[in-house]
């Protein structure tokens, strides 16, 4: 995944710039639906994509996943830097329950003092760059 942006402005949200390995996932989420690359041969999921599986080397596509997860790490955000999200909030790397190691980063819709690490959360696409892309936000899901 590639964004462009403005250091230090907060003026503009970053735009995501697809490239031909991040393609699939930016159209994927445009449709409503969140895809993790995943290898056609081993059937390991990998993020971020890459034409080849790390692990074996064979081709990969893009499938659906659960979009279901709990927070692995996270921060709050206390200084204004992207418009429409206003201070404190939290950003969390989040891991799918689809594989140990399948991260992704996003904000987690919740009150900043209620974020833990093993939190159990679930994917929501919102509007980025002005609405041509969606991307993954997170809300708390009970198990
Ligand atoms: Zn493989």
């Amino acid at each position: 995944m590639t964004t462009t942006s403005d250091p230090g402005a907060v003026t503009r949200a970053p735009v995501p710039v697809p490239d031909a390995d991040s393609a699939g996932f930016w159209e994927s989420t445009r449709d409503g639906v969140l895809s993790i690359d995943r290898c056609t041969q081993c059937r390991r999921w990998q993020h971020p994509p890459l034409e080849a599986c790390r692990h074996c080397g064979q081709p990969t596509r893009f499938e659906p996943v659960s979009g279901r997860g709990e927070v692995f790490s996270f921060i709050v955000v206390r200084q204004p830097t992207v418009p429409g999200h206003e201070p404190p909030y939290v950003v969390g790397l989040v891991e799918l329950a689809e594989q140990s190691g399948i991260r992704l980063t996003g904000v987690v819709r919740a009150p900043v003092d209620a974020v833990h690490i093993g939190m159990p959360v679930e994917v929501r696409l919102m509007p980025v760059g002005g609405g041509e892309f969606r991307g993954p936000e997170f809300v708390p899901v009970s198990r």
